[in-house]
């Protein structure tokens, strides 16, 4: 029952999704069966049910489409079947008004040419390709079909022009769009980079990087909005004030020769774009005498002002220099239609109009460094919380490089550190591009950027940018591929390097002076946590190892082997203690002296070390006493362990100043939960057997 349901509802979404196609097919076999071949040519009753019932559904479908298209929705992938649907209906439709008027070779066929090359242009794509084979196909069934014709070249005809026909529309579409979004996107580049050149003439510190973090971009935006309102709401002013047909601001750039309108406020129509060169007539001769230009009685036609494209019909002007630091920035001008000079007392005010539209320039400077400075200090804090946080090197490792992230992008970043005991670089963290090559990667102090970087304390290269032909970042043979941005900042920890961060972009300039010094701001932060976090791993290290062997000392072990017993316990496991003491050790250190003593002592230790599995635990307990506790052992294998450590020891020979020397040790073995059922009462129980093994003449195992 539910299985019928759930057919039937399918069954009425496909036919609702797709009655479209429906109709296509309809009008299609309506076609085949030739309702619409008639003589003589003309209409029917019939023929105008169907074309009213084509055009509801076809009307219906188009709603749709709008409908998807208002919504935004795009076909990226897959087959817009509701374009499908539209060109067939329309094909179906053509063809059989086509077949109403005297069929394939009457005169109404041009119709499908033209249907043709509309829905190839119009359905997204792969479905114009797919209606125009649909077209061919429809042709070729009622030629062949229901015409029943035979000569092959008519319809050859035909079907070369359907398919170029609609060829030719594809293409054509194709190559529009493509025109479309290349421009729009050679709109945007051109904005930006006017947004660039514009930061840069206002001097607001120094231009956004190319492309660069998007707030630092709104920054630079909104100053730069900020800077042309002021200078428009200036220029309005002289121009009502001053009866002025024109007043505009023209500027240059730092290394530049040519001038170009910043700003502007005109009745006129004939206004020329620029730049302009620096040297042009009335213009260029403010620029070039760093003084005003008062000139009257201009003869209409007047060509000596740049910014007009044609001949002007101003008869005053007037043109104050910029001067910032001595240099020319730009010329503010001035110039009135009436055949009135301008007087000394405009000339001031325009020249006073100067002094405060620098005054905004600055102020303008100021707010940005100001914000920057702001935004700069809440990175620099979140990542001294973050490195705070940092517990392990491994965290601060990955908190210094997080941090890095937001301060300036990256392809590439990698900590190495560097060991002064065996002056070896390694590289301790490393993400990015390629980074699989470079993990655990360790190299001696060669003439790399990053072992230049630690020996100077100095970060390279110099302009954060890198040739990788010709500079190498870690090593010839495993260098950087790709990136033309590179910083490497050295971790300095008081006076020394312990290592560097180096940071990698594949676009070029991303490091400049812009973000270094707070990247060198976070290095040093990350060097301290770093040194700190190596300090506290030293001590822990400190706490539990025994500083002559390199085994636990007794703490330590006595905490293992609460851990070890309590699993022990639970997993219903077996766990054997070895105990050692060397024999006669005293007499050892009388003859030897306690040199040599602390000698054997360290052997005995390495021997244990080498000597026992993954999983045991090796410690030294005091004195020359040892401890080997053995996970998931029972008394044998304790037994057969023990046996070799002294057999081992026994054969090694010690080489002093009072010559050769040989020692033995007895051992003593205990199994919880054979032996015991608790810690205490595993150390008495293998220190029993140990005392056995002493008392039975030494140089050998027992348990208890
Ligand atoms: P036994 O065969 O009965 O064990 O005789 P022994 O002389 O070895 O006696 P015992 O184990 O009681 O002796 C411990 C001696 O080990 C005492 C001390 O001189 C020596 N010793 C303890 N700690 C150290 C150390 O750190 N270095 C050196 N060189 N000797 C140590
Ligand atoms: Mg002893
Ligand atoms: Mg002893």
């Amino acid at each position: 029952m539910t299985t019928l349901v759930h057919a039937a509802l399918t069954f009425r979404r496909t036919v609702r999704g797709s009655y479209g196609l429906l109709t296509a097919f309809a009008v299609a076999a309506l076609d085949f069966l030739g309702i619409f071949r008639v003589e003589p040519n003309a209409l029917r009753l019939e023929h105008a049910a169907v074309a009213v019932a084509w055009a509801a559904v076809f009307g219906a479908r188009l709603a749709a489409r709008r409908k998807q298209f208002l919504r935004g929705e795009r076909q990226d992938e897959g087959i817009a079947w509701i374009d499908l649907e539209l060109g067939a209906m329309a094909l179906v439709a053509a063809h059989a008004a086509v077949q109403v008027f005297g069929g394939l070779t009457g005169p109404l066929y041009p119709l499908v040419y033209a249907v043709v090359a509309f829905v190839a242009a119009f359905a997204r794509q792969p479905v114009g390709a797919m209606l125009v084979v649909i077209a061919l196909g429809l042709e070729a069934a009622l030629y062949f079909g229901t015409e029943a014709r035979a000569e092959i070249a008519p319809f050859a005809t035909h079907a070369v022009f359907v398919a170029f026909f609609g060829v030719l529309n594809l293409l054509f579409t194709r190559a529009e769009i493509a025109r479309v979004r290349d421009g729009a996107r050679r709109a945007l580049d051109h904005e930006r980079e006017k947004l660039r050149h514009e930061s840069r003439m206002f001097r607001l510190v120094s231009a956004p990087a190319a492309g660069g973090a998007s707030d630092e971009e709104r920054l630079f935006r909104s100053s730069v909005e900020e800077v042309h309102q002021q200078l428009y709401h200036v220029l309005q002013l002289l121009h009502r004030t001053l009866d002025l047909h024109t007043c505009v601001l023209l500027m240059r750039g730092d290394d530049e020769e040519q001038l170009r309108i910043v700003e502007l406020v005109t009745d006129s129509e004939h206004v020329a774009e620029g730049p302009f060169g620096a040297g042009e007539g009335a213009v260029g001769a403010v620029v070039k005498r760093q003084s005003t230009m008062n000139l009257e009685h201009l003869r209409p036609g007047y060509k000596g002002l740049c910014y007009y494209d044609g001949p002007a019909l101003v008869q005053a002007f007037l043109g104050v220099p910029i001067v910032e630091n001595g240099q020319v920035r730009g010329v503010l001008c001035a110039d009135r239609i009436a055949d009135r000079p301008f007087t000394e007392k405009e000339e001031a005010l325009l020249e006073g109009t100067i002094a405060h539209l620098l005054r905004a320039l600055e102020n303008e400077r100021v707010f940005v460094q100001l914000e920057r400075s702001k935004r700069e200090q809440t990175i620099l804090y979140r990542a001294s919380q973050m490195l705070g946080a940092a517990l392990d090197e491994e965290a601060v490792l990955d908190a210094g490089l997080q941090a890095a992230a937001e301060i300036a992008p990256y392809d590439f970043a990698a900590i190495t550190l560097y060991d002064p005991s065996d002056r070896r670089h390694r590289v301790r963290r490393v993400t990015g591009k390629d980074a699989d090559r470079f993990t655990a990667l360790t190299f001696r102090d060669n003439t790399s950027l990053t072992a230049m970087a630690v020996k100077n304390r100095h970060y390279l290269p110099y302009r954060g940018e890198v040739d990788l032909q010709q500079q190498v970042v870690f090593t010839k043979r495993a260098n950087l591929e790709g990136m033309k941005s590179l910083l490497i900042l050295p971790l300095v920890v008081r006076e020394d390097a312990i290592g560097t961060v180096a940071l990698a972009a594949e676009r070029p300039g991303v490091y400049d002076q812009m973000v270094r010094p707070t990247l060198q701001v976070l290095a040093n932060q990350l060097a301290v946590s770093l040194s700190n976090a190596q300090a506290v791993r030293r001590l822990e290290q400190m706490a539990t190892t025994d500083g002559l062997t390199g085994c636990l000392n007794k703490r330590a072990f006595l905490e293992e082997l609460d851990r070890k017993l309590r699993s022990a316990t639970r997993f219903g496991r077996q766990l054997s203690l070895i105990v050692t003491d060397i024999d006669h050790f005293k007499s050892v250190n009388d003859t030897y002296g306690h040199a040599t003593g602390d000698v054997v002592i360290k052997e005995l230790g390495a021997i244990l070390q080498r000597a026992k599995r993954e999983t045991d635990i090796v410690a030294r307990f005091g004195g020359e006493e040892f401890c080997v506790l053995c996970e998931e052992t029972d008394t044998e294998g304790a037994l057969l362990l023990a046996e070799r450590i002294r057999e081992e020891l026994k054969a090694t020979t010690f080489r002093t100043e009072l010559g050769k020397l040989n020692v033995t040790a007895s051992l003593g073995v205990a199994t919880y939960p054979h032996h015991a059922d608790d810690s205490h009462a595993l150390f008495e129980a293998s220190d029993k057997a140990l005392y056995a093994a002493k008392h039975s003449g030494r140089d050998n195992v027992q348990s208890a």
